[in-house]
């Protein structure tokens, strides 16, 4: 997640939040609706009580890997198979390399801004952050220290056009693109609009992680619903 908002480019444009736009459904139902069958409700996920050399693998849920500012990982650990020029994933490059092609069939460019970072990348990142943003408490919406960024699993990426960066992304060919076909890819959009209380971060429309097909297709293509709130983490 590099700099959303550079403060020398003061050319661009700060998107508006439109809260009353996110519809705050969610996926569990409420046991009385359902008098005959069991509820629906997720079975609630083992606690992380992981740490020292522990947090050289990642937290799980279902085999999903879960890294946030609440389930961190070590300096030591990153993709275990990564591959090209932004070390991703084996897996998550084949099906990022497929999801391009079919952008680009259709006429749309996908450029990759960010894929894997290291520990130390990232500390980097952090700290360059927190002394050119215009705040701590805004750095931090965007930026994750070290050891609690996606981007360390190589499983992530941030794309765009090559040309309009931050906000302004999700109204791009491509921004619109992505997000509307991500999921038959096995990607999803990982910091949705108005769910910062969930993933720690504020909204992120470049920001796309791989799960897989089978669990990114039970996302809605609305991309309102988090990882945690899928997994049941939230
Ligand atoms: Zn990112």
């Amino acid at each position: 997640m590099p700099s959303p908002v550079t403060p020398s480019a003061s050319s661009t444009p700060v998107a508006t939040p439109s809260p009353s736009l996110t519809p705050t459904t969610t996926p569990t139902a409420k046991p009385t609706q359902t008098a005959s069958s069991s509820p629906s409700q997720p079975a609630k996920p083992a606690a992380d009580k992981r740490k020292g050399r522990q947090l050289d693998k990642p937290y799980t849920v279902d085999g999903v890997i879960v890294v946030s500012k609440a389930h961190r990982v070590s300096a030591t650990y990153g993709p275990p198979h990564p591959t090209g020029p932004y070390h991703l994933d084996a897996t998550a490059a084949r099906a990022l390399a497929k999801m391009t092609a079919a952008a680009k069939k259709a006429g749309v460019r996908i450029v990759v801004r960010s894929g894997y970072r290291s520990y130390a990348t990232q500390k980097a990142v952090y700290s360059r952050a927190l002394r050119n943003y215009p705040s701590e408490a805004s750095a931090k919406a965007y930026n994750a220290p070290p050891g609690a960024s996606e981007h360390q699993t190589g499983l992530s990426m941030d794309l765009w056009d090559g040309v309009t960066w931050s906000l302004p992304m999700a109204n791009t060919a491509t921004g619109k693109w992505l997000h509307k076909h991500c999921h038959t890819y096995g990607f999803i959009l990982r910091y949705p609009k108005g769910k910062q209380k969930i993933t720690g971060y504020n909204y992120e429309p470049w920001h796309f992680r791989y799960v897989g097909v089978d669990v990114a297709s039970q996302f809605p293509t609305s991309n309102t619903l988090t990882l945690e709130e899928f997994l049941g983490l939230a």
